[in-house]
């Protein structure tokens, strides 16, 4: 049994980076700890805040509800509630959201859920086999993730959210960060600095990511410790086309080999995120898309544009200004 480096207790985590062991109660301590620094060194929260937590029902979002309502209890100026994306993936959304409202019970934080059905037309399940009908070259993380990027700013300025906290740990910001440099999409690196959308378009909400400094493992732990997960996943249909997956096992194969590989990608993305700031090639001009009214970096927007694509909007016809 290998014992915590605090107190007796056993250990439920060892963090192979600087060979320390945590007890339950240790591991809470230093995953908050870590969390809030992470919130204060890049100034995420202010005084007065509606926090609006893109919540999914897996363990990252589920624990970064349960350690934000935590401290919103001790912050009397802040207000957290909740926002769910319903994509529409059956045999995989409905028991997320299942999880999410098990958990809400306990935490009682006001949420809303909105779905592709209700703003898009269709459910990504539909959306794919329309696509696939119609021989558009798009994978279905490609729809999902531009449409839930944007319902996601759009409701959360519908509820009121003064600033919207996303779920992204340490490895999703490495995996997308490899992708960026795979796909020479080196301009999408802005998106993954710890805060953004901050005066960029009045429709924009704040978005932070009080994550970025922990773990997949660690999050997971967090959960499990806090009881907002069931030991068993379930795993998105859609996953197996994209090439995160893999890049995701071959970082965790360097981690096992390299402790801290992750850590160093870490740090290498911020500053990269931050030498790349105001320069020409990551600086998109953020315009009002015509048909919606949303943030968009074109005339209309990327949402938009699937929408046309797939038959859900007409092609409109702009009058040269
Ligand atoms: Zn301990
Ligand atoms: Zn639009």
């Amino acid at each position: 049994m290998v014992k915590c480096s605090f107190c007796d207790k056993p250990a439920v985590y060892v963090n192979r980076v600087n060979n320390t062991a945590y007890c339950r109660t240790h591991f809470i301590e230093y995953f908050e700890r870590k969390v809030k620094k992470t919130i204060r060194k890049y100034r995420m929260l202010g005084k007065n805040e509606h926090i609006i937590v893109a919540v999914s029902g897996g363990k990252d979002s589920l624990s970064l509800l349960y350690f934000l309502w935590k401290l919103s209890r001790k912050n009397p100026g802040w207000r957290v509630s909740a926002l769910l994306i319903d994509e529409g993936i059956k045999g995989y959304r409905e028991y997320t959201i299942m999880n999410f409202l098990r958990v809400n019970e306990r935490l009682g934080v006001p949420y809303r859920i909105a779905s592709f059905k209700e703003y898009i037309g269709m459910t990504l399940d539909e959306i794919v086999e329309e696509g696939r009908r119609r021989g558009l070259p798009y994978l279905p993380c490609a729809y999902c993730g531009v449409f839930r990027r944007y319902l996601l700013n759009k409701v959360a300025r519908e509820m009121g959210g003064t600033v919207l906290a996303t779920a992204h740990n340490m490895d999703d910001m490495v995996q997308t960060f490899l992708m960026n440099l795979a796909k020479d999409t080196l301009e999408r690196l802005a998106r993954l600095a710890p805060v953004t959308g901050v005066a960029s378009h009045e429709k924009f909400v704040k978005r932070i990511k009080p994550f970025i400094e922990v773990s997949e493992k660690e999050t997971t732990i967090y959960a499990l410790l806090n009881g907002l997960i069931q030991p068993e996943y379930y795993k998105c249909p859609y996953a197996e086309f994209n090439i995160r997956f893999k890049i995701r096992r071959m970082i965790n194969e360097l981690e096992e080999a390299q402790p801290g590989t992750k850590n160093g990608l870490l740090n290498s993305m911020l500053e990269t995120v931050r030498l790349l700031a105001g320069s020409r090639k990551v600086e998109e001009e953020i315009k009002t898309c015509r048909i919606c009214g949303e943030p968009s970096s074109h005339d209309v927007c990327r949402a938009c544009q699937f929408r046309i694509e797939l038959g859900l909007l007409e092609k409109p016809v702009f009058r040269l200004e």
